[in-house]
């Protein structure tokens, strides 16, 4: 029985490769000093695994920006404006790689980054591939080979070099030209597949993983048809290669037939998403085949030890079906998306909650004491981890930091009822223009202002004990009464307090609510040498103090003018959190969703009038497969109402997402039932406001006028240009006018021209109402 891996953290266990890609993009080391540290983590990760007990290490899982951008390199695929970074006597490969994946600007050339995108339901983000109706592909990065050959010399064992499937790579990619079927370009792409393969073979390698997770989607019969094309061919071709077939984050579902088809050594399958999975396909006569299954038991997405014990009988269940030698075992995903080691938390979390909790390094562990169990159950070692896990386990479904009745009960008793706003929009509509009293196209903007040098050195002092709580807050409320009085001077209508005090709009409220902890060390790949450092959501959640009131209050005390109250919406915490995996995403969610409605009730008591609940992340949340839409839309759309609907019809609820793809899920924003949501519109020239206007969205709606990615000022025209646009398809009493997102990143000066245009754009629009 074969231990082995996906694929392992490349970030280094303290982010020694992020401060390494920092420093040579600041000029400040050589290229020979970043490989040389590059290097150095693909050794440590090699062996640490190895000295795990992982017997099939994985290698070409290294990346230095993004394993698809790998992918492009390797086959030539570069596009067409970066070719005169190629036309020189002896092209700069990693300028090349780092020019497309952050764009150049030198002299006369100014080269545009290549787009990233979100990797399936994670929020890990690749550079999405571009190819051209005349697109050719050629060998061009020696990386994959190079790699092989360090690991080789580096491990006992033969590694598996890990590559993105051609049909998974085409599929993620998009097209520049329009009319044309990216998978058309198979033909034109597996030569080089085929090169690297036969380059691979004569460096001795005998496993090759190759990952499709293009299989966790819905594909079409065309797209299916091109897979088993592929794996016949490159099966005829390469007979003596082992091909182990990767997919995760979802079932095979329909995908599964082809799959158990398909001439391959071995079949990856993701339990822990899907696990029932495998007694399907222990049904069909898979089980006379010659396949091997790799069980991916242990989960590569969440921070959670496994139920060993769980593990171990669907390991029986497979061994009795077909045999251990047709069994591996694996964690379910590539281990990227959880952080390193969790031995490097020394201080950040419990040592009670660190006994629940396995990072990639300890997965490892859980893996190999898998394998060995299941051959060997008496093993002395890990039969003593095998007792250790379930005593964890027992002592976490019994913990009272876990555990709080009155959370559960509360959840327990909540009705349809508290999900619903006391009168229906129209009629509360009236209630609050008559109380708020605001002009036509009111002005405001999304809640944080900009993050200065002096702001986040204020923190950090504070956080180090360098500042004491008084001075902290002094100087808090002195940036937060400068943002109300220029606010006033600029003339908004609606005003924000600015989120001076806040880090991060998800770990502020995090640290505030119990069930809820931070790791000191805990970080995960988000793009490139960016890192997040998600919240751990441990147990039932609960506020147990007011957490916004106090600086929303103060903010008020300043202005006649109201005062926006800000929290984070529900589904946003959840989906950028490692989530507990004891019970349903759904409850764990609206724990967190009355913890914010009491928040909304407090704030409304302390006199604030209009409160907005952000959920930037209630797209992102959607299943992979539509057939499981509906079912999260429901509960996601339920917690967002829990939150909002505790409030009087006078009390002006709106939401903020920052997304322009609303077509499909305009029907769950509009049950949300904001009075006002703020959107992400300026990008796409107003024209996904079609979408709300074809659905005839009945609330208040304020879309973007200005893009804040970028310090460019816009100018009072071209903002008069999108309201005016947006009142053609949308009623004018319903418009808000504001920017496209907060402005935390931005430098006050561009902030302020900004602004101040942004106000008189909108007294323009009035006066031609
Ligand atoms: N209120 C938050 C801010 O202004 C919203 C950010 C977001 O939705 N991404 O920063
Ligand atoms: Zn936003």
């Amino acid at each position: 029985m074969i231990a082995h891996n996906l694929g392992y953290p490349r970030i280094g266990s303290h982010r020694e490769l992020k401060r390494a890609l920092d420093q040579f993009w600041a000029k400040k080391i050589t290229p020979q000093q970043l490989q040389d540290v590059a290097r150095q983590i693909r050794q440590a990760n090699w062996l640490t695994q190895q000295q795990a007990g992982i017997t099939l290490v994985p290698c070409n899982d290294f990346s230095l920006y993004d394993q698809v951008l790998d992918m492009s390199l390797t086959v030539g695929a570069i596009p067409k404006r970066f070719q005169p970074l190629l036309d020189t006597p002896e092209p700069d490969l990693l300028g090349l790689y780092f020019a497309m994946a952050r764009g150049q600007q030198q002299g006369d050339l100014d080269l545009k980054a290549m787009e990233m995108t979100k990797w399936f339901d994670t929020n890990y983000h690749y550079i999405v591939p571009e190819f051209s109706a005349d697109q050719t592909f050629s060998l061009l990065s020696e990386k994959v080979f190079t790699e092989f050959e360090e690991a080789k010399q580096t491990l006992d064992t033969l590694p598996k070099p890990v590559l993105l499937g051609p049909v998974s790579y085409l599929l993620l990619g998009k097209t520049k030209d329009t009319g044309f079927d990216r998978l058309t370009l198979l033909d034109r792409l597996l030569p080089v597949y085929e090169q690297v393969l036969s380059r691979l073979q004569e460096q001795g390698a005998d496993w090759i993983q190759f990952d499709e997770p293009c299989l966790a989607l819905d594909l079409t019969i065309n797209q299916r048809d091109m897979l088993a094309s592929v794996y016949r061919r490159l099966h005829d071709r390469f007979p003596t290669l082992k091909l182990l077939l990767a997919s995760y984050f979802e079932c095979y579902g329909d995908n599964l037939t082809l799959v158990l088809q398909l001439p391959v050594e071995a079949i990856h399958l993701d339990l822990v998403r899907c696990p029932n999975q495998l007694t399907d396909i222990l049904s069909t006569d898979f089980v006379h085949q010659k396949t091997c299954l790799s069980l991916g038991l242990v989960d590569g997405r969440n921070i959670w030890i496994n139920d060993l014990e769980k593990s171990l009988a669907t390991l029986r269940q497979a061994t009795k079906a077909i045999g251990p030698e047709r069994v591996m075992v694996a964690p379910s995903c590539s281990l990227l998306h959880v952080p390193c080691d969790l031995s490097t938390e020394t201080a950040g979390l419990t040592t009670q909650l660190n006994q629940w909790l396995a990072f990639a390094r300890q997965k490892l562990d859980e893996v190999a004491t898998l394998t060995i169990l299941s051959q060997e159950p008496g093993h002395p070692q890990a039969a003593a981890r095998l007792a250790a896990n379930q005593a964890a386990l027992q002592a976490r479904r019994e913990s009272s930091h876990i555990n709080r009745p009155a959370v559960q009960q509360r959840l327990r008793q909540l009705t349809e009822q508290q999900a619903r706003r006391g009168r229906e929009f129209a009629q509360r509509q009236t209630v609050q223009h008559d109380r708020h009293k605001l002009p036509l196209f009111p002005t405001t903007t999304i809640g944080s202002f900009p993050q200065t040098d002096a702001v986040r050195a204020n923190r950090a002092k504070f956080k180090k004990g360098v500042k004491t709580l008084t001075e902290y807050e002094a100087f808090i409320a002195s940036e937060t009464e400068q943002a109300i009085r220029w606010q006033e001077e600029v003339g908004l209508d609606v005003l924000v307090h600015g989120e001076f005090e806040r880090n991060d709009m998800v770990e502020y409220f995090g640290e505030l609510l119990d069930g809820i902890a931070f790791s000191e060390n805990g970080w995960v790949q988000s793009y490139g040498s960016r890192c997040v450092k998600p919240p751990i959501i441990f147990g039932d959640v609960y506020r147990p103090a007011a957490m916004t009131v106090r600086w929303a209050q103060f903010a008020q005390s300043l202005t006649s003018k109201p005062v926006k109250g800000m929290l984070t919406g529900p589904v946003t915490i959840l989906q950028w959190s490692f989530v507990r995996d004891d019970q349903p995403r759904r409850d764990t969610c609206l724990q967190l969703a009355l913890a914010i409605r009491d928040e909304v009730v407090d704030l409304e008591a302390a006199g604030i009038g209009i409160i907005q609940i952000d959920e930037p992340a209630l797209r992102e949340g959607l299943p992979l497969r539509r057939e499981n839409w509906d079912a999260y839309l429901d509960w996601a759309v339920m917690a967002f109402r829990v939150a909002a609907s505790g409030v009087q019809d006078q009390t002006q609820i709106h939401t903020h997402m920052c997304y322009a793809e609303f077509n499909d899920i305009i029907g769950a924003i509009a049950d949300l039932d904001a009075d006002v949501i703020t959107i992400e519109t300026s990008r796409s020239q107003m024209e996904l406001l079609d979408a709300f206007a074809r659905f005839a969205y009945p609330n208040e709606i304020g879309p973007g006028v200005y893009d804040i990615h970028s310090p460019r000022v816009p100018s009072v025209a071209e903002m008069v240009d999108l309201l005016q646009k947006a009142t053609t398809v949308l009623p004018a009493r319903n418009l808000w006018v504001n920017p496209d997102c907060g402005l935390k990143t931005r430098r006050w000066p561009e902030t302020t021209e900004a602004l101040k245009n942004m106000v008189q754009a909108a007294q323009t629009v009035r006066e031609a109402v």
